[in-house]
């Protein structure tokens, strides 16, 4: 069956233009306009493909058959050579701010990331002033936000010398060299145990460590993480389910693995409704171009890759789609789309058990299961005396359903389709924040979840406007004042498609067995300690 892909192609948001750092006009990458590049093919013998790694994909998807939306992510944003974020990108130039293709809250507003510090400093104190501090960031990407969180931590002195040290999580060896630059002075950093380090120039003392997974980060009982996740799950594969009535799948169909097709022992059972896995396969060489409209031209253009449904159960089919409560109510629900990445979960679980352990294992229903084990198996076990720490989670998605349509790319501050030029096209998807939630909670019992809420929220509660007050005071000249005024404004605005309502904040904190329920700042919750 041909896939419903326009659909999920065309289910893009709109965004108002608002004001980033620089002067010009960029878009924030959740809220962009729906337009298209052209990669159109000449008819040729041989087929052109728009970006290498669109034919090593295509290679690769003869041989094996097609692969999952998860698996044509993780090549298109992280494949060593033509990854969009592991890729050289030419000198000077980045994926991030007006050049590159989008901007983020800490290229907006350095409110952002001053904010964030005081939330953890603010944190530190509620929890008693632990020693021993790791803070640890996942996708840093030009480590803006990460510089304006130390350099405000860097004045609250106590603070400041309780962080043992600082692990910056970055798949892109381009991207750790940028980071280092802007954190340490200098790109040159030296091989460490976990990949490499170096200093901090903000705190004395305090080494950096840059490594390509979170797993590698030392956990210890007397270890207190503060962790930061800022646009990094929106980064992380989905798999896409499409429920489908009236299966045409025989009983005894065959699995499709990444060894090749296998036939199940005793066959496949295939209730009325189920779920197929959405596939990426090379378009036909021979189909017409696709034409597409946008809200200013109507182009053609002519797309590597495409969406269909799968005829047979993949291995996730079989049980991603179990895991949860929230997936199971819409089994009724012909053509519904989930999507669901086990990556995210796999990374949040890490979150909660460092903060809370692992050393208590939560009664599980027969509907969590699947992913409570599925991610603490992959956990070390590991006991924590006392639960301590935090994870801050700022992203976009919504606030309590499963996203469903919202895979897109993102090139040159606008939307386009997920199959255009492979590896130079940002891909991302909405955050599902619940199942985030979830799996933090069925990973711990030391843990609890507070949000998410509204960007707008979190940031109005930590004092927004009275720092922006603050710095506009100061500021040297009109251009200064304009710059800060429709920055901070932008990261709170709450129209349709503003940043203050589509992105959320959500946090892990330890769970407080003794004492009543202490809310964070930012989450409903006063200054304490
Ligand atoms: N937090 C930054 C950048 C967000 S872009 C900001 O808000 O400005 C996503 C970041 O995550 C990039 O730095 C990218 O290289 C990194 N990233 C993407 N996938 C990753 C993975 N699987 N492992 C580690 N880092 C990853």
């Amino acid at each position: 069956m041909r896939v419903r892909s326009l659909n999920l192609l065309q289910a893009t948001t709109r965004f108002s233009q608002l004001r980033p750092r620089s002067t010009v006009y960029q878009s924030a990458k959740c809220a962009s306009r729906w337009s298209s590049t052209s990669t159109s093919t000449s008819p040729s013998t041989e087929r052109q493909w728009s970006t290498p790694l669109a034919k090593t994909l295509a290679e690769a998807i003869t041989t094996t058959g097609p692969i999952s939306v998860a698996a044509y992510m993780r090549q298109c944003l992280t494949h060593p050579e033509g990854g969009y974020y592991t890729r050289q990108t030419s000198s000077g130039q980045d994926q991030f701010g007006t050049k590159g293709d989008f901007v983020t809250s800490p290229e907006i507003s350095q409110v952002f990331g001053e904010l964030v510090g005081i939330w953890l400093y603010a944190e530190w104190l509620a929890q008693g002033r632990k020693e021993k501090v790791q803070i640890i960031e996942v996708g840093p990407g030009r480590g803006t936000l990460i510089d304006d969180v130390l350099r405000t931590i860097s004045s609250f002195k106590a603070f400041a010398n309780s962080i043992e040290a600082i692990y910056l999580i970055e798949a892109s060896p381009y991207l750790q060299k940028q980071q280092a630059k802007v954190l340490s002075g200098t790109e040159v950093l030296k091989k460490s145990d976990i990949g490499f380090s170096g200093s901090c120039k903000y705190i004395p003392g305090c080494k950096i460590e840059w490594c390509e997974d979170i797993r590698l980060v030392p956990k210890e009982d007397t270890s207190t993480p503060f962790i930061l996740a800022h646009e990094f799950f929106d980064a992380l594969p989905i798999h896409v389910f499409q429920n489908i009535a009236q299966s045409s799948i025989p009983a005894s169909s065959t699995i499709i693995t990444p060894t090749g097709p296998i036939k199940p022992k005793h066959g496949v059972t295939t209730p009325k409704n189920t779920w197929h896995e959405l596939v990426v396969s090379p378009t036909s060489p021979y189909s017409d171009p696709k034409t597409r409209t946008s809200s200013t031209s109507s182009i053609e253009e002519k797309l590597d890759f495409e969406l269909t449904v799968s005829k047979t159960p993949t291995p996730h089919s079989l049980y991603l789609p179990k895991m949860s409560d929230r997936y199971k109510k819409l089994e009724n629900t012909p053509d519904a789309i989930i999507e669901i990445s086990p990556e995210s979960l796999s990374y949040v679980s890490d979150f909660a058990v460092r903060i809370g352990g692992s050393n208590v294992v939560r009664s599980k229903t027969p509907a969590s299961s699947a992913s409570a084990n599925n991610t603490t198996s992959q956990q070390d076990r590991f006991s924590k005396s006392q639960p301590s720490g935090a994870a801050l989670i700022l992203d976009y998605g919504p606030l309590d359903t499963i996203p469903a349509n919202t895979l897109r790319g993102i090139r040159s501050h606008t939307t386009v389709s997920p199959f255009a030029s492979p590896g130079l096209v940002d891909l991302s998807a909405d955050v599902d924040f619940l199942a985030l939630a979830d799996s933090a909670l069925n990973a711990s019992p030391g843990v609890e979840v507070h949000g998410p809420v509204e960007q707008s929220f979190f940031l109005s509660t930590m004092g927004i406007k009275e720092r922006a007050d603050g710095l506009l005071k100061g500021a040297k000249d009109e251009e200064t004042r304009r710059r800060l005024e429709t920055g901070w404004k932008r990261l709170v605005d709450r129209g349709p498609n503003g940043m203050g309502k589509t992105y959320k904040a959500m946090t892990i904190v330890p769970f407080n067995e003794k004492g009543p329920l202490r809310r964070p700042i930012g989450f409903g919750g006063e200054l304490v300690g």
